[in-house]
C-alpha cells in the first residue's frame, strides 16, 4: 500500500470519536513500516489492549477504523479469524467491534466479526509462503487475496450507512 505519513493515518479514521482520536497510539516500529509489503495495516493499541486499529486502502485512499476486543473468549478449544482464515487456540481470536461511521454510528450500530487477538492477519497468511513448493505457493496467494479482500469488505461495512444493507 501507499505509504502514509503519522498525520495521515491519524485522518484516516472515520468511525473514531475525538475522545478515541487523541488515544490512538502507533505501533512502536511505525518508522520502519515495510510499506511495499503491505495490503492493510493492523495493530493493537500499545497503551490499551482492548484497542485495535486497521487501516486499508479503499478506492486508492486510506480508511481507517477504531476496534473494540471484547472480553473474555469462548469455551472452544480452537477458533478461526474470519479474515485470515486462520485456525488458531481459541484464546488467540477475539471478537472486535468497529461502530459504524457516521450517522449510524451515533446511534450505536456496530459491526463485529472474530479476528486473530494480535491482529497479525497480514503475517499468518505469509508465514508458509518463502518456503512453500509452487503449488502451495499457489495456496498462500489465494489465502493473501482472501485476506486482502475479507480487510476491505469488513472496513466498507463499518462505512455502510444504516438501512443500506439487510
Ligand atoms: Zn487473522
Amino acid at each position: 500500500m501507499r505509504p502514509l505519513t503519522e498525520p495521515e493515518v491519524r485522518s484516516s479514521f472515520v468511525n473514531a470519536s475525538p475522545e478515541e482520536l487523541r488515544l490512538v497510539a502507533l505501533p512502536a516500529d511505525f518508522m520502519l513500516t515495510d510499506w511495499d509489503h503491505l495490503d492493510f495495516l493492523a495493530w493493537r493499541d500499545p497503551r490499551t489492549r482492548s484497542r485495535g486499529y486497521m487501516i486499508t486502502e479503499l478506492d486508492g485512499e486510506p480508511v481507517g477504523i477504531v476496534l473494540r476486543a471484547a472480553d473474555g473468549s469462548s469455551r472452544a478449544r480452537a477458533a478461526m479469524c474470519n479474515l485470515c482464515h486462520t485456525m488458531q487456540p481459541a484464546d488467540q481470536v477475539v471478537m472486535y467491534t468497529a461502530r459504524k461511521a457516521g450517522e449510524a454510528g451515533v446511534h450505536g450500530d456496530s459491526v463485529g466479526t472474530y479476528i486473530c487477538a494480535d491482529l497479525s492477519c497480514h503475517e499468518n497468511v505469509r508465514l508458509a509462503a518463502p518456503l512453500a513448493p509452487n503449488e502451495v505457493r499457489a495456496s498462500v496467494d489465494l489465502k493473501i487475496d482472501g485476506t486482502r479482500r475479507r480487510t476491505e469488505a469488513f472496513v466498507g461495512r463499518v462505512l455502510e450507512t444504516a438501512g443500506a444493507r439487510r
